[in-house]
């Protein structure tokens, strides 16, 4: 081999090796809360120190002395935007139809009476509330007593902001707290305080920003609500102006695909998951998504409809079917097998349908067990 190619080569190697390494070196940090905030998505230049809290995104706060587990940390590796698609930022499931919700009165150090302002936190609570087959269900009450609600709202001076709030305890999965800056939002309209107060509540069961490209963070969105959307309440930056005043159709897709009242089937062809059970005729297939609250027991019964000799073969992936095999051989009949749902993201499967002698169909369908 020509010297001169040797030397070019090794050249090549070590200058190659150098630009590797940069990247490593520039997302380090010791401190395990940034290192959690990081690992939701959040780059680590917009990360703002402010007191005893982190604060991304104008409006959304990590406790400084938040208990991070370790093994959060390497679970937590789905960057899900609009919301985040993991258990460890979601409501658990028991709690997701009692969220009790208390103002705090203004008697703490600082604090700011927010008692006049529960029209409009209940007003956003109807909204949320009235989600078609979302399990997400809220009660407020003013200066309920400690052990009978499960999240506050409190106010406080936020000096250049309406409010804030927290995720989900990536722990114990119970909603995060919920911050008012008083003047801000008594100087709104009463749709824009119940818009700020919505957008607030998503904070605290675990919704990023849909407009989180334009903070420079980087993510995956939700499949079935991905995109921007103009009109989402859940936009960062339009407390005073802009965007839309209630749940967008968006927001409400999103909202129930991450807090599901019941399993839902996408059949493949369809964007949004909205059915609990799927026909196939003969002869032909199907295929789609499982979706429903990660940990959930999942019921799903196959069947081979026609007269005689009608076979439906159903396999799946994501999960294990509680028969052993994911593949499912049905000779006109029904069978019902569960499942749990995986931690994050959805089952897939497929349907086949077969039949000798008459016309038929393959069907499935699912509920919560
Ligand atoms: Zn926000």
């Amino acid at each position: 081999m020509n010297k001169k190619i040797v030397v070019a080569i090794l050249f090549m190697v070590l200058f190659s090796c150098e630009t590797t390494e940069e990247p490593e070196l520039k997302q380090s940090t010791n401190d395990p809360v940034k290192a959690y905030i990081i690992s939701l998505g959040f780059e680590e230049e917009n990360i703002v120190e402010e007191g005893d809290q982190y604060v991304v995104e104008g409006d959304i706060v990590f406790a400084k002395n938040m208990q991070i587990d370790k093994r959060d940390l390497s679970k937590s590796n789905a960057r899900q935007k609009q919301a985040q698609w993991t258990s460890l930022a979601l409501v658990r499931r028991d709690l997701q139809s009692v969220l009790t919700i208390s103002i705090i009165p203004g008697v703490s150090s600082g604090g700011e009476e927010i008692g006049e302002f529960l029209p409009e936190i209940q007003a956003a609570v109807d909204q949320w509330n009235a989600v078609p087959n979302s399990n997400l269900h809220f009660t407020v009450g003013y200066n309920l007593p400690t052990g009978s609600y499960n999240m506050s709202i409190r106010g406080y001076d936020l000096v250049s902001r309406c409010g804030q709030a927290g995720y989900p305890n990536p722990n114990t999965h119970t909603p995060g707290s919920i911050t008012l800056d008083k003047a801000q939002v008594a100087a709104l309209s009463f749709e824009r305080r119940v818009k700020t107060i919505m957008h607030e509540i998503g904070h605290a069961v675990g919704f990023a920003h849909t407009n989180y490209v334009a903070a420079g963070e980087t993510g995956v969105e939700i499949a079935g609500a991905a995109g921007p959307d103009a009109n989402s309440v859940f936009n960062a930056g339009e407390c005073l102006a802009g965007g839309g005043t209630v749940l967008s159709s968006k927001d409400k897709i999103a909202i129930r695909i991450l807090y599901p009242k019941v399993a839902y089937i996408n059949n493949g062809n369809t964007a949004v998951n909205t059915a609990i059970s799927q026909d196939w005729f003969s002869p032909g297939s199907a295929n789609g998504t499982i979706r429903a609250f990660p940990g959930s027991v999942v019921s799903v019964t196959i069947s081979a409809y026609g007269p005689t000799s009608t076979t439906t073969i159903f396999s799946m992936s994501g999960a294990t079917l509680s028969g052993g095999s994911n593949t499912v051989n049905v000779s006109s009949s029904s069978r019902t097998e569960t499942f749990t749902m995986p931690a994050s993201g959805y089952v897939t499967w497929n349907g086949s349908f077969s039949r000798t002698t008459a016309f038929g169909s393959g069907h499935i369908s699912v509920s919560l067990l």
